[in-house]
């Protein structure tokens, strides 16, 4: 009210402005309005991913907080490629007898994945390391689009392990033979636990338990994974907001886009997301603990197919979205399980689970 007051003052009389009139309208403009909102927006590169932020905020820009958490959490805790992260020292102790003793933070964290393992026979799988560090799927589709084209003579190729390779990785994997009692994590000798599958769904839990008393509206996204926060429109707040989902048969189209309300985790796991392609076969990022090679990739790597399905999950859970759209897309995509298995087990989790694929989102 002053500051209508003052403002209208100041159209009577322009020429008498000052730098203490200044001074008291802003102070007046801070004090009556602790709640001046305004959009903030930032972009980065985290867990090898883009991370990006669109709010609106009466309570000033959270960027700054949001990446050092987001670093803290790789460095500290999550990466297997920084021997000092908590994920670190747990593969740095397979074989030892006496185990090592879990933060209560990351204890929860594999209890939930390995929950989910059980849950979803074994589709989704943390023990992975040995796998994913042989088929280095994410460091080699960096280098090849770096390099443009794998038809490039000067441009990067990639080389598939061969089978026996995959065979002898897969022999060090295995959710089943991890044991945590007492808050320590016992690890058998040559496995090597991989939270790549969900770094960015524990993330966004992270930044929505950080943001959860702040007046704010918006979208964080972190690689395929997204957190929508408050009301898409303050006037009707039973608008949901409305996520775009890429066509996987055409990365560059959406598919279509799926309401959400505030407050949920979406998370979407395709094939088009990080490959290399060699002799025709496409090799991406997301494997099938059964066989050892990449979803849709017949064993030996001779030849293969496509995925037919990306997966996107709706949740109230950061870790559990980004764990439960692996785990759907392992599951959706094997011909001895189909789309409806993949259903259920998202049902079970109290999630929603949309079938992407050429007949659209099902
Ligand atoms: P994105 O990283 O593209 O969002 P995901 O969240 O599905 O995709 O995670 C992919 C990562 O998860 C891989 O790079 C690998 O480290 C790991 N991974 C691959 N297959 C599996 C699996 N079946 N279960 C658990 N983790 C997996
Ligand atoms: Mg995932």
């Amino acid at each position: 009210m002053r500051l209508v007051c003052f403002l209208k003052e100041r159209k009577r009389h322009p020429g008498r402005l000052c730098a203490g009139c200044v001074c008291i309208a802003l102070s007046l403009v801070l004090s009556a309005c602790g709640s001046l909102v305004k959009t903030y927006t930032g972009t980065d590169l985290l867990m090898g991913t883009v991370l990006s932020m669109k709010v609106e905020s009466g309570d000033g820009d959270p960027w700054e907080e949001l990446t050092s958490m987001g670093q803290d959490l790789e460095t500290r805790e999550l990466s297997w490629r920084i021997e000092a992260s908590e994920v670190g020292r747990i593969n740095a102790s397979a074989g030892d007898p006496e185990g090592l003793e879990l933060s209560p933070e990351m204890e929860e964290i594999l209890t939930q994945c390995l929950a989910v393992s059980e849950e979803s026979g074994g589709a989704f799988d943390i023990t992975l390391g040995a796998l994913t560090q042989l088929w280095d799927l994410d460091r080699a589709a960096l280098k090849m689009q770096e390099a443009g084209s794998s038809a490039d003579p000067e441009g990067f190729t990639y080389t598939p392990p061969s089978d026996e390779e995959v065979q002898a990785a897969l022999a060090r994997c295995g959710y089943e033979r991890v044991r945590i009692e007492e808050h320590r994590i016992y690890l058998p000798e040559g496995m090597r636990i991989d939270l790549g599958a969900v770094g960015k769904g524990i993330f966004l839990g992270r930044a929505a338990e950080a943001l959860q008393e702040a007046p704010i509206s918006g979208t964080i996204s972190a690689g395929g994974s997204i957190l929508t926060l408050g009301n898409k429109n303050r006037s009707e707040p039973s608008e949901p907001w409305n996520i775009g989902i890429v066509d996987p048969t055409d990365p560059s189209q959406l598919a279509g886009a799926i309401p959400v309300p505030g407050g949920s985790f979406v998370s979407t796991s395709g094939d088009y997301e990080r490959y290399v392609e060699a002799d025709g076969v496409r090799y991406h990022h997301l494997l099938d603990p059964h066989t050892g090679y990449p979803v849709g990739v017949k064993r030996p790597a001779s030849g293969g197919a496509e995925a037919n399905f990306a997966v996107t999950i709706v949740c109230t859970d950061g870790l559990l979205s980004d764990a439960l759209s692996t785990a759907c897309f392992v599951i959706a995509n094997d011909p001895a399980r189909g789309p409806q298995q993949a259903r259920e087990l998202a049902e079970r989790f109290g999630a929603q689970m949309y079938l992407v694929g050429a007949d659209g989102i099902l």
